[in-house]
């Protein structure tokens, strides 16, 4: 396992508690990922001290403080030249989960133990400090060793009080590449239905977390049912037979391996492969060869906009995941002229994603039909690498001429002139005429002639 080094900001704010006589310990998050040997994105520090004498030790020595959740026990301290925030947060303990949500209630405790009761997975209920060493009371470590998420106590209970905990489980499984315990395992099979209790902001965010994990495949593959209560709309997909020869999986399977296949760090595309064929059942027909889903990108799309929405995800990613869907199975030749009108289409970044969304779906479809498809895919990266260091031109903005350049031949401002821009480009995506003033002059006037005797 690997050592936990407090940094020394957390250091300073526990040695500050020390000296009015307070216990502290670095808890959670940090000291699991420590123990990984991963660095830590946060440190949290849990203590005896009430909220109150938190704010009362820091702001007599000038700390900053604010008071981030003082009803549930939580400052936040700011240390350092950086402004570093440390959360500091008093053992508690929850009370009832009325609504399978939040604690109707917290009480403070001077017990580090009964705190480390409260948490939801023995992976994060360690606590630790250089007096007293690792607080281990669960069996975290042992499980870190064993790659495997358990609950803290009865899983049953941990899921009815906060049905979270079930997406949180499976972000950690993903994440790490861990298994789940069979007791915690079954536990969120019978809860899941639950989440439709639990804000969609936070299912959202457990959920990111969960698809650009390193064990996604296996976690997606075995809690279907989870995904189906979060997004009802995979409920036709699983366990759905193609019957065509291009697919070994069911359509749900088949999802889950090409959302797998990528492996980079972009959550537009994840969330696009997750979506992908999310419309297939909808378009179903059969004949003598087998099963087809003719124009699936449409709907899948609109079932994206759908579900997007209603899970919160931000404008900017819905934009790009709807692109990304309606246009995963676009045929798309790989020459120079194509590849420009796409880049005129969605742009650089769209583009590009859209080839990494193919790649990975591809990938996941019937081994003997992969090659030729993935040759395609390649050439046009290739080929969208050389237009970009050309620089050639694929957008108004990259045309030689201007508005201007159309209206010097006595054309009045208004729609003839973006008509004309719009023309010009089309014949320079074209590869007709190059990206010049001269050649561009002489096409506008052979337009403007045209439209003149229409
Ligand atoms: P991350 O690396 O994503 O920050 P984390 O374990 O630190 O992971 P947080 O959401 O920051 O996760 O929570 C901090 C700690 O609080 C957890 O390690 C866990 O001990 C506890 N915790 C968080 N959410 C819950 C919950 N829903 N139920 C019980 N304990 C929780
Ligand atoms: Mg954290």
């Amino acid at each position: 396992m690997g050592r936990i080094h407090i940094p020394r900001g957390a250091s300073d704010v526990m040695t500050v508690l020390a000296l009015d006589g307070f216990d502290s310990y670095v808890v959670g998050g940090c000291v699991r990922d420590s123990l990984l040997g991963l660095e830590p994105h946060d440190w949290d520090i849990c203590t005896n001290a009430t909220p109150v004498e938190v704010l009362e030790t820091f702001a007599k020595r000038g700390v900053k403080t604010i008071e981030t959740g003082i009803k549930h026990g939580t400052v936040t301290v700011c240390l350092g030249d950086a402004g570093e925030q440390y959360e500091v947060t008093t053992f508690r303990i929850d009370g009832e989960y009325s609504d399978s949500r939040h604690p109707d209630s917290v009480s403070f405790t001077p017990s580090l133990r009964e705190d480390l009761a409260r948490r939801d997975f023995t992976v994060n209920a360690m606590a630790y400090n250089e007096v007293d060493g690792l607080i281990d009371p669960f069996g975290g470590e042992k499980a870190l060793r064993d790659n495997e998420i358990s609950c803290v106590g009865n899983p049953a209970d941990r899921f009815r009080e906060d049905a979270l905990r079930v997406m949180r489980a499976l972000r950690f499984a993903s994440t790490y590449g861990f298994s789940i315990r069979e007791d915690t395992a079954k536990a969120i099979h019978q809860f899941a239905p639950r989440l439709s209790n639990i804000a969609a902001e936070r299912i959202q965010s457990e959920l990111n977390k969960l698809l650009l994990g390193s064990g996604v495949l296996q976690v997606l593959l075995d809690y279907s049912d989870v995904m189906a209560v979060i997004i009802p709309e995979f409920a036709p997909c699983i366990g759905f037979d193609q019957k065509n020869r291009y697919h070994e999986y069911t359509i749900y399977d088949h999802i889950v391996h090409a959302v797998a296949n990528y492996t980079g760090d972009d959550l537009s595309v994840k969330v696009a492969l997750l979506l992908h064929d999310i419309g297939k059942p909808q378009c179903y027909t059969e004949d003598e060869r087998g099963g087809h889903f003719h124009g699936h990108g449409v709907p899948s799309r609109d079932l994206a906009d759908i579900v997007t929405k209603r899970l919160r995800y931000d404008n900017k990613t819905r934009d790009e995941v709807l692109t990304l869907v309606l246009y995963h199975d676009s045929v798309i030749e790989p020459t120079y002229n194509v590849v420009r009108r796409w880049l005129n289409k969605i742009g650089e970044t769209n583009f590009r994603k859209l080839l990494q969304v193919r790649m990975a779906d591809i990938k996941a479809h019937a081994k003997d039909t992969q090659a030729s498809r993935i040759e395609r895919c390649l050439a046009l990266h290739d080929i969208l690498d050389e237009v970009i260091a050309q620089e050639q031109c694929f957008s108004m903005k990259d045309l030689a001429i201007r508005g201007k350049d159309v209206m010097s031949f006595g054309v009045p401002e208004g729609k003839l002139v973006g008509d004309t821009l719009r023309h010009i480009l089309d014949t320079v995506i074209n590869g007709e005429i190059p990206n010049e003033i001269e050649p561009q002059m002489q096409a506008v006037q052979q337009y403007l002639a045209v439209c003149a005797h229409e």
